[in-house]
């Protein structure tokens, strides 16, 4: 990957980071020392490092995401990436708003598409409000199945965790348990 460091004395302490042209440039302020901006360069190369060449699945993921954006949420969203991962951090999915990145449970192919569908949009409207608002809450509804599908993912999360049992389990904590990207308590 070829990066193109600039450093700005206009910059009092903002870093960005873009492409450009096919180029990473990060822009630093001026003030910076050489270890600061190595750290930088370091910290955007992590950040970038998840984002893969997506596959067929993914690619089918993404045009799902877009047509239930289009359908269901009257907001103008930013970009973002969608895939899967086969990771158990979290359960069902995560969206980290700063980098646009969604990334949903490989389980989720195996549920029913309208709850799949569910966690698309419940992930999209992340990246509006990176929290469980009233008015987060209010967009995921435009998603006549969103009630029916929380129930749904509730549901399994009780039968296999305590099969004995179906109360007590709370569905934000499930859908992003330790999820470091996003917000699960308001
Ligand atoms: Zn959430």
């Amino acid at each position: 990957m070829e990066i193109r460091v600039e450093r700005s004395v206009r910059r009092q302490r903002t870093v960005s980071a873009r492409f450009e042209h096919g180029i990473l440039v990060i822009r630093i302020p001026a003030s910076l020392t050489l270890e600061e901006e190595q750290r930088w360069i370091h910290r955007v190369q992590q950040r970038l490092t998840p984002l893969h060449t997506p596959g067929a699945d993914d690619r089918e993921l993404s045009d799902r995401a877009t047509k239930l954006a289009q359908r269901y949420l009257p907001v103008h969203l930013p970009s973002f990436q969608i895939r899967y991962v086969n990771n158990q951090q979290w359960r069902w999915g995560s969206c980290s708003p700063q980098t646009g990145e969604i990334r949903l449970s490989h389980r989720l192919a195996q549920l029913p598409e309208w709850v799949r569908d569910y966690v698309i949009i419940h992930e999209l409207v992340h990246l509006i409000y990176p929290n469980h608002s009233n008015q987060f809450w209010r967009l995921v509804a435009r998603y006549p199945l969103a009630e029916r599908a929380r129930g749904f993912l509730i549901a399994l999360d009780a039968i296999e965790h305590n099969p004995h049992s179906l109360a007590g389990t709370s569905s934000e904590e499930h859908l992003e348990r330790t999820s470091n990207t996003m917000l699960t308590k308001e």
